[in-house]
């Protein structure tokens, strides 16, 4: 049987409103309710180190990546253009973006703010999961540098990868929350807000460069619920837009 409102609970609210709750009580009523943080790896708890149109013009070769490129404005997806590939040809390109990686393995560096963004989210007992397409290899040394865990953490031998939902749905089920209680934060428009929008979570784009605008938002039709320039910035987004009452 459908539920229905009593007649007597619509009358009460018609007839007699209640009274305007104080302005810091409405606002933390009309806020979203945030239990976890989903965080990209590369070029957003790390500084960028991996020159990724230098891997893919490897993986492709010059002329390839430039038509690739021309047929995807908002990003080259190298791990599904390798996907139809012959598997002799798949290993060769697998090798070539491996070595990338590990070279950026050597540079590794940990985003500044990141260690305090971490032990902000702890002292609200906010979780804090990890997606990226990198190798497993990776993650494990970043959460050595970092000395703190992001669980789960999910890397590229979870498939599908991101720009698909599938990983982020994946962290929110086994944190037992719903996704719109869930904020991805990514550099990637491609990827992390895609896949953030896409499971239903909120957004934010760390652009440190001020590389996207509104138009790029506009076209791709990927608007991200949230752009800031730096980690640091997080914090104050998140006292100022959310309930983080544990
Ligand atoms: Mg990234």
């Amino acid at each position: 049987m459908p539920f229905l409102i009593p007649k007597y609970l619509l009358s009460i609210r018609i007839k007699s409103p209640s009274p305007i709750p104080r302005l810091s009580l409405m606002s933390s009523a009309t806020k979203a309710r945030l239990r976890g943080v989903v965080f990209d790896m590369d070029g957003t708890l790390t500084v960028p180190a991996i020159d990724f149109a230098a891997m893919y013009k490897a993986v492709l070769g010059e002329e390839e990546y430039i038509r690739v490129k021309a047929e995807n404005p908002s990003g080259i997806d190298i791990l599904h253009q390798i996907e139809s590939w012959t598997p002799d040809r798949q290993r060769k390109a697998n090798e070539v973006i491996l070595d990338f990686e590990r070279q950026g393995l050597d540079r590794l560096q940990i985003m500044p703010g990141a260690a305090e963004l971490c032990g902000f989210l702890d002292s609200k007992k906010i979780r804090r999961g990890l997606i990226t397409r990198n190798v497993k290899e990776s993650v494990d040394l970043f959460h050595q540098r970092l000395g703190m865990m992001f669980a789960p953490a999910l890397s590229r031998e979870f498939r599908p990868c991101k720009p698909d939902p599938a990983p982020l749905l994946h962290i929110c089920s086994m944190w037992e929350v719903k996704p719109s209680e869930v904020l991805m934060v990514g550099d990637s428009l491609k990827d992390d807000i895609t896949c953030g929008k896409r499971a239903g979570a909120f957004t934010c784009l760390l652009d440190e460069k001020g590389r996207y605008g509104s138009p790029d938002f506009a076209k791709l039709d990927l608007e991200p619920n949230f752009k800031v320039s730096s980690l640091a910035e997080v914090h104050s987004l998140l006292e100022t837009n959310f309930d983080l009452e544990p």
